[in-house]
């Protein structure tokens, strides 16, 4: 796929160790971390991703050279001498769309300041992965040019114990990304209409409501859009699904420069498709290398799925 070349991206989030449980398996720690799907995913869009994060030093330095041949440029990515990376655990339950997070350990995220390297700090799209609420609005204050658009992802961990700093947050950003549950949960709503009306209220003017293997809602004003997910024969592990989705989602916009509603409904279809790879195997392993036709011939799947003619 033809990359952008001019528009820069920046990307923050957790970089970590996961342990995860599916019915279909079980990892020791394995690579993950928002900001790792972000990157990957948004890589296969635009020539320029500009990472900030942090890790210890038991993160392997094979698989930091391995983001930056794919063109990922991780001089934000602090390495912590002597401290231990972000650890999250977690179970999936039989529908898979459904999970329990078993252990949390922040360790170096517990004092992370994100410092913006000096060719960072103009990007013209800024995609908040999921991390301290006070960390992404930090990250915020110190770019020296407003980007074209901020995008944020977050979960129901950061609702529960930074409430405040989090609604703080969501007045600064564009587009908020989050799941059914964590919307609920988020707006007092059950009702996904009424809550994203109470969410836009809060700030973005544009909320993404992802529901798993139910697809996506993108809302905007009085406008909205969904999108099935893929119907797959296999899904392994659904973890990383929903930051695979918006590094492919941001990747588009970075890709087209366009951030009008029309383009963002063409975003999601390429997150969603980025996030259909991501979870029909462990981890990062299915998004490592995606050649170009696979990408091509699912986007062609989505449209064939819900596509008719009045
Ligand atoms: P997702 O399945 O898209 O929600 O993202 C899963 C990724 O989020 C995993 O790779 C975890 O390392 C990371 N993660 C889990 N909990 C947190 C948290 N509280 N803050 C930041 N990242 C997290």
């Amino acid at each position: 796929m033809q990359k952008n070349l001019k528009m820069s991206l920046l990307v923050t989030g957790t970089v970590a160790f996961d342990a995860i449980e599916t019915p279909f398996g079980k990892t020791d720690k394995i690579i993950g971390g928002a900001a790792t799907y972000i990157s990957l995913a948004a890589s296969y869009f635009t020539q320029s991703v500009n990472l900030i994060g942090v890790v210890g030093d038991d993160f392997p330095a094979d698989y930091i050279d391995f983001l930056n041949k794919k063109g990922i440029n991780t001089k934000g990515l602090q390495v912590k001498e002597g401290e231990k990376s972000f650890f999250w655990s977690g179970r999936y339950f039989n529908d898979m769309n459904s999970r329990e997070t078993l252990i949390t350990e922040l360790n170096v995220l517990a004092n992370f300041d994100p410092i913006v390297p000096e060719e960072y700090a103009e990007p013209d799209f800024l995609m908040l992965g999921n991390l301290a609420p006070i960390v992404q609005s930090t990250l915020i204050n110190r770019l020296s040019k407003k980007p074209k658009l901020i995008v944020m992802d977050t979960m129901n961990f950061w609702m529960d114990i930074a409430l405040e700093d989090l609604k703080e947050t969501i007045k600064l950003v564009n587009v908020l990304t989050i799941n059914d549950e964590e919307a609920r949960q988020l707006s007092g709503e059950y009702s996904l209409r009424k809550a994203a009306k109470v969410i836009q209220l809060m700030g973005p003017k544009y909320l993404i409501i992802k529901k798993g293997e139910h697809g996506a809602l993108l809302f905007h004003e009085n406008e909205i859009f969904y999108a099935p997910a893929m119907l797959l024969e296999d899904v392994f592990d659904p973890t990383g699904a929903g930051d695979t989705f918006a590094g492919g989602f941001i990747g588009w916009l970075a890709k087209t420069g366009d951030i009008s509603f029309e383009n963002m409904k063409r975003a999601i279809i390429y997150g969603s498709a980025m996030a259909s790879f991501c979870v029909e195997k462990f981890g990062t392993e299915n998004i490592l290398e995606i050649p170009e036709s696979a990408l091509i011939e699912r986007v062609a799947q989505f449209k064939k799925l819900s596509h008719f003619e009045m």
